[in-house]
């Protein structure tokens, strides 16, 4: 589960078209904010560099009426001061001191009634006026202000004019006339020409002078005087009119200041990129939003899944934490055992333990972490016995594994527990089974043996009957001869030979049906020969077969259900008799019947046991069907043999198998006939068990036999 850094693509959701318009609109919604901030600030940057000047042009035009007002009582201070119609020396001195005080006059004249020029005074900070051009040329305003002043008994503004000075420089300049009406005398008049540029340049602080150019202009632009800068930058104007003591001038100031930049200044700056950022992280909040709900989801899908197979699994699951307690059971260990999960949590010794065990089983987990690190592996599996709530003990399989964390660090333990009781109660059916079958199977052996019994006990019973007679007849014959006692001994003693021997063949039948036991033992295949021998050799006797018996000596031993192999091997030496018995161009001639029953240690840890006939051999169809239960190519067969001679020495952990003597490889005895070959394991501890006293090279304690030459009843002659 492992999420956002890898989203499994199959989680991802197709980009919806509502996503798509959500982010379009989030998208233009930033981009208007942000050029509305940035337009809205180059305005409100604009607007208050315009106020800056408006206030400066406010400000000079200020300080120009106050030097217009200063100037003006000067010049009524230098009227009052002289009263008289022609002013002497102390005119002189006062006009060149007013001079001297204010800069923009530059020149001071008293006039006569005739508006004749009687004194003047120049400006010590500029070169004479009228050195250049003459007085007269520039006569007329000065006139017609005086004209004026004269009729309205005020000072009167000339317009202005422009003086050419030394040095080809120029001023604009106008005339400010003063009357002086005295009672009885005709006026006169004070004239002082005053320099616009220097008006300017004395209201314009140094300061102000360093930030615009400010000029005075006419109504149709032409500009008269200047100061301050030489060029303005041209985009923030004020333009104010200035009335100086009836004089009204247009005040233009043109600020140096240029037009903002795109982005003015720092906090538009900071706001920018603060809103491209919140907007960046918006973006990768949303992004790990959708990762986040991704991975959500799949965990959701995945304990869903969890859930479910949980729930559907019939194996119990059962975890525990390193100190032994539950940590967790699923629904089926729950239902297998028949506690609730709360009644488990949390327990180190749960309910489901039988008491009897709980040592035990504590033990059990207390050195479960030994046996893993000793490289036990817990897929094996152990079986243990558990507890239902109704206090049923049941078997269970249990199956370990160790609990480990993201970090790989073991907290527990986690446990697939399964309850085998009702494949135990199968196997113990089948077992029950087989045995069943087992029993029937040699039931029906021993049906068969009827018929060769009764064969073989006709011989002894009829011998018995015979010397019977015999022993009768002469002991009614009226004539004894000297012989006779001799003679009935003899018969008594064979009779009693053939009921001893009738005694044996019950016996061995009687023993064979009889024998149930089925524990596992050592025995020697001599002593697995000797058992089922009497009775091949009952069956062999019918049929005129010979029984050899090849064994090494001393003879393997094997660890098996000694009864169960005997069956296993007179099921096979039956079948191989009847094989080579029978009639017609099939049947194996008489002197060829012989049954070896072979026994070798093949290899460390195996006997492999073999029985040969020199019967038909067996076809690839009967082959293929061999072990098939009921099969049977003989009328009177029930087909069970074979295959349960696999069963059995397959569950003694060998194998059984045949060859067709004729197919046999070359260098091994071939002919004619078929060999059933198994394999027994050799005791524990005897792996490399005493190696066959020379096996190959020992003579094979052979033994024949033909029921006509032994055991027969000696006739009597
Ligand atoms: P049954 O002996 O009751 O027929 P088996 O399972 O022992 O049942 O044998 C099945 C069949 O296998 C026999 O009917 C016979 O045709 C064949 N068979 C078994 N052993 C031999 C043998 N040694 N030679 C030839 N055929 C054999």
């Amino acid at each position: 589960m492992l999420l956002p850094p890898a989203v499994p693509a199959n989680l991802l959701r197709p980009w919806s078209w509502r996503r798509a318009l959500l982010w379009g609109a989030l998208t233009v919604l930033l981009l208007v904010a942000q050029t509305l901030l940035v337009a809205l600030t180059l305005r409100y940057e604009a607007a208050r560099e315009q106020e800056k000047v408006d206030q400066v042009a406010a400000e000079v035009a200020g300080r120009l009426k106050q030097i217009a007002d200063r100037d003006l009582r000067g010049l009524q201070g230098l009227l009052w001061n002289d009263p008289s119609a022609d002013p002497g020396p102390r005119w002189a001195q006062d006009s060149a001191e007013l001079l001297r005080r204010t800069r923009p006059i530059l020149r001071l004249e008293y006039r006569n009634a005739q508006r004749l020029i009687t004194r003047s005074t120049d400006s010590p900070y500029v070169s004479p006026l009228y050195l250049q051009a003459s007085r007269e040329e520039m006569e007329i305003e000065t006139q017609l202000a005086c004209a004026a002043a004269l009729r309205q008994g005020a000072q009167q503004f000339s317009r202005s004019y422009f003086i050419v000075l030394a040095g080809g420089e120029g001023l604009e300049v106008f005339d400010l006339c003063l009357p002086q009406l005295r009672n009885g005398q005709g006026p006169s008049f004070v004239v002082a020409t005053l320099s616009l540029r220097y008006l300017l340049e004395e209201a314009v602080s140094e300061e102000l002078a360093r930030g615009a150019e400010f000029s005075f202009v006419e109504s149709d632009g032409t500009r008269l005087a200047r100061a301050g800068l030489t060029r303005g930058a041209g985009n923030y104007l004020a333009e104010r009119l200035v009335d100086v003591s009836g004089l009204t001038l247009q005040l233009k100031v043109d600020s140096a200041a240029g037009r903002p930049q795109l982005i003015p200044n720092l906090t538009t700056a900071l706001v920018l990129g603060l809103s491209l950022a919140l907007f960046v992280l918006v973006f990768l909040l949303a992004r790990d939003g959708r990762r986040r709900a991704f991975a959500e989801h799949a965990l959701a899908e995945a304990l869903a899944f969890r859930h479910a197979m949980e729930n559907s699994l019939v194996t119990g699951l059962r975890a525990r934490d390193m100190a032994g307690n539950i940590t967790y059971v699923n629904p089926a260990f729950c239902a297998m055992v028949g506690f609730r999960a709360e009644d488990l949590l949390g327990q180190d010794s749960p309910p489901y333990w039988p008491p009897e065990f709980v040592e035990e089983y504590r033990h059990r987990h207390k050195d479960r972490k030994a046996r893993w690190s000793a490289g036990e592996d817990p897929r094996q599996g152990f079986e243990t016995v558990f507890m239902r709530r109704n206090s049923e003990r049941f078997p269970v399989l249990i199956f370990e594994a160790p609990l480990l964390d993201a970090q790989g660090h073991q907290t527990g333990w986690m446990s697939a527990v399964l309850d085998v009781s009702d494949q135990r109660r199968v196997e113990e059916l089948s077992r029950q089974q087989q045995d069943r079958l087992q029993a029937t199977a040699r039931l029906a052996t021993v049906g068969e043996m009827a018929s060769l019994l009764s064969h073989e006990l006709n011989q002894p019973l009829a011998a018995i009957a015979s010397y019977s007679a015999a022993s009768l007849n002469l002991l009614t014959l009226e004539a004894h001869d000297a012989q006779t006692p001799e003679l009935v001994r003899q018969a008594v003693s064979r009779i009693a030979e053939q009921a001893e021997r009738a005694g044996r063949v019950i016996k061995s039948v009687h023993d064979f049906v009889r024998r149930r036991d089925q524990s596992r033992e050592t025995i020697g295949v001599d002593q697995l020969f000797e058992a089922v021998l009497p009775l091949v050799r009952l069956q062999a006797r019918k049929s005129g077969a010979r029984i050899e018996v090849d064994l090494p000596r001393p003879a393997p031993r094997v660890r098996c259900d000694r009864t169960m192999v005997e069956q296993v091997l007179l099921n096979l030496t039956r079948n191989g008799i009847q094989a080579m018995d029978g009639e017609g161009p099939e049947a194996t001639p008489l002197a060829q019947r012989v049954l070896v029953l072979r026994a070798r240690q093949t290899e460390p840890g195996w006997v492999s046991i073999a029985v040969r006939d020199n019967g038909p051999g067996i076809s690839p169809e009967v082959a293929r069907q061999l072990y098939t239960p009921f099969f049977t190519t003989r009328a009177e067969g029930m087909g069970l043999g074979l295959s349960l001679c696999r069963t059995v020495i397959e569950q003694h952990g060998g194998a059984l198998d045949f060859v067709n003597r004729a197919d046999q490889n070359a260098g091994e005895p071939s002919g004619r006939g078929t060999e059933f070959r198994f394999t027994l394991a050799t005791p524990p501890g005897s792996g490399s068990a005493p190696k066959p006293d020379g096996a190959e090279s020992a003579r094979p304690s052979s033994e024949s036999e033909s029921s006509e030459h032994e055991h027969q009843p000696k006739q009597r002659p």
